[in-house]
């Protein structure tokens, strides 16, 4: 299929998981997942109105950064080492994913040099799996709360990679928790808690209906990754 039909495809899915959920399409990012697709790729998803690009390795997202015009937003999705920070701390809209005080220390300390605020989400993970990032939801709360004393930082919302599941519908438990813990930040913080990031090519629509304001695709938009 060519990437114009996967994106009308999704973009319809979304409008149905809108409609199916009572919200409204104005309230969902679609992130194109870029990593490993080559600028060219970018260059055909840019001229279908994809503006919103989230890359897992900083080398790469700045290796892809200067093909394309201001108006894309670059997301950083992926587990982000601190000694990184740098490389990405004046081209990023938003790090999906601060999971620990070192890496919230380097943030500030770049975004402090760069005279910027960064928007963040704080990495949940839902699933308590060995093998992913994230903090456990038993965290969050005293997690936030020494973030926040980062006055460069600003903590917008929450990201999961939530657990793969074969049959998409079960994931829908772990989404839910996610909905739930996001409620009650936003109970606590306020309005500036507006993003909730979950879901990508294979549970984007559960995702949606369960209340993620981004979600993030990849391969149904570019095809399978070739490493
Ligand atoms: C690769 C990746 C995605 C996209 O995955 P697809 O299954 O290709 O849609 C989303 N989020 C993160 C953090 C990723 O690393």
């Amino acid at each position: 299929m060519s990437m114009e039909k996967n994106v009308d495809e999704i973009l319809q899915n979304i409008k149905e998981a809108c409609e199916k959920s009572n919200r409204s399409q104005d309230e969902i990012t679609l992130i194109a997942v870029t990593k490993t697709v080559d600028v060219d790729a970018m260059i055909e998803a840019r001229k279908l109105d994809l503006k919103n690009f989230g890359e897992n390795k900083p080398q790469e997202l700045v290796r892809k950064f200067d093909f394309f015009d201001e108006e894309i937003r670059w997301h950083m999705i992926g587990h982000l080492q601190r000694n990184k920070v740098k490389y990405i701390i004046d081209k990023v809209e938003l790090i999906h994913s601060l999971d620990n005080m070192k890496l919230a220390e380097e943030i500030q300390k770049q975004s402090v040099k760069h005279d910027k605020v960064m928007d963040v989400l704080i990495e949940i993970n839902i699933g308590n799996e060995i093998s992913k990032h994230g903090i456990s939801p038993d965290e969050l709360f005293d997690f936030v709360d020494k973030v926040k004393e980062l006055k460069n930082i600003r903590i917008k919302g929450l990201m999961t990679v939530a657990p793969y599941m074969i049959d998409a519908e079960e994931v829908r438990p772990y989404m839910k928790k996610m909905k739930s813990l996001f409620d009650q930040l936003k109970a606590i913080e306020g309005d500036c808690i507006d993003t909730l990031s979950m879901g990508m090519s294979n549970d984007y629509k559960i995702a949606i209906e369960e209340g993620a304001t981004m979600v993030r695709i990849g391969s149904s938009i570019f095809g399978e990754r070739i490493y």
